[in-house]
């Protein structure tokens, strides 16, 4: 499969974050897996990770405890069910830009008439 993605930079330059742009499926049974969610671009599906600096593609594999689930992605380089590479290519950059925001708010106060 392809995996086609875009790396977002933050203001120092760094990879704020990685996210899939375009999936073309090798087979009708890797499609099947990224659409249960077995195999998936990055690791965005970590318990508590909100936002995926990883680019591959991923097995995730989950561990029930007592105290909750843990999870493990494991990358893949070639398709476990028919055998074809797996290729991540990034396609777009984009940067994070401060961006200021005002507020304009509305508030009440009393005026003898
Ligand atoms: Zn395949």
């Amino acid at each position: 499969m392809i995996a086609k993605y875009k790396t977002v930079y933050n203001e120092n330059g760094e990879i704020a974050w990685c996210e899939l742009v375009e999936a073309e499926f090798c087979c009708d049974e890797m499609k099947r897996a990224f659409e249960d969610g077995v195999i998936g671009f990055g690791d965005s599906r970590l318990i508590g990770c909100t936002s995926s600096k990883d680019s591959n593609i991923n097995i995730y594999h989950y561990t029930c405890f007592p105290e909750g689930t843990a999870c493990d992605a494991i990358p893949i380089r070639f398709c476990p069910f028919c055998g074809k590479e797996v290729k991540t290519i990034e396609v777009k950059k984009a940067k994070l830009v401060k961006k200021v925001v005002t507020v304009k708010k509305t508030e009440f106060e009393v005026v003898d008439i």
